[in-house]
């Protein structure tokens, strides 16, 4: 995946990232180790992760009623991508078998600490993952069927993510526009979730 490859929600990513790094900064003591996990997992290192997954578990299990509202970001985001998903797997279906260039490789398949938080707000926790192997080597939820995650609970990146052909492919059918506009809508969903998580952890202290 190349920085040229980004399309429109991918730079929608980056925009939430950059906002919830601004947020970090004015956050209080209870939330450095919120700013240390946030910056420190991207290093993709085991032990991070699992410092992360056990913060989150600690607040959602502590602070769950103040974390009411991203509980509720979270569902629409889930069942929106639950609506979405037929027709994305219609169109991979149809263009990712014959790939050269398959995206599915371990750096692309991990859990941001957003994608945490999304998990958490589900009252889930992220499938076991290991962090082995070369980054280009296959990912290791990919199965010979394909992802063996259902799409809602996949990393963010895999669902914004489309590579020009498939993007190519996708915008010649009528529903596209529609589909553009579910996929932007869940995108501010997104963005709109992390902000109140952020808010929600300052009230906390
Ligand atoms: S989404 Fe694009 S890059 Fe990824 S496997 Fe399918 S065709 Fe290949
Ligand atoms: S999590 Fe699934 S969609 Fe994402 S890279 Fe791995 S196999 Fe591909």
């Amino acid at each position: 995946m190349t920085e040229s490859d980004m399309n429109v929600a991918l730079l929608m990513t980056a925009l939430v990232i950059n906002r919830y790094k601004k947020r970090m900064n004015h956050l209080s003591t209870y939330n450095v180790k919120l700013g240390y996990l946030t910056s420190n997992l991207k290093k993709r290192d085991q032990a991070t992760y699992n410092q992360a997954i056990q913060y989150l578990e600690d607040i959602f299990k502590n602070h769950g009623q103040k974390l009411q509202e991203v509980k509720e970001l979270a569902w629409k985001i889930k069942e929106g991508f639950e609506k979405i998903s037929p027709l994305i797997q219609k169109f991979t279906g149809e263009i990712c078998p014959t790939c050269k260039d398959v995206c599915c490789i371990n750096k692309h398949g991990f859990y941001n600490f957003e994608d945490l938080i999304y998990l958490h707000s589900l009252g889930l926790s992220p499938p076991d993952y290991k962090f082995q192997g070369d980054e280009l080597d296959p990912c290791q939820f990919l199965s010979s069927r394909g992802c063996i995650l259902e799409r809602q609970f996949r990393p963010s990146g895999c669902n914004w993510y489309f590579c020009d052909p498939l993007l190519e492919h996708m915008e010649k059918i009528p529903e596209y526009e529609e589909f553009d506009g579910s996929l932007t809508a869940l995108a501010e969903l997104w963005i709109e979730l992390i902000d109140q998580f952020s808010n929600a952890i300052m009230k906390i202290d």
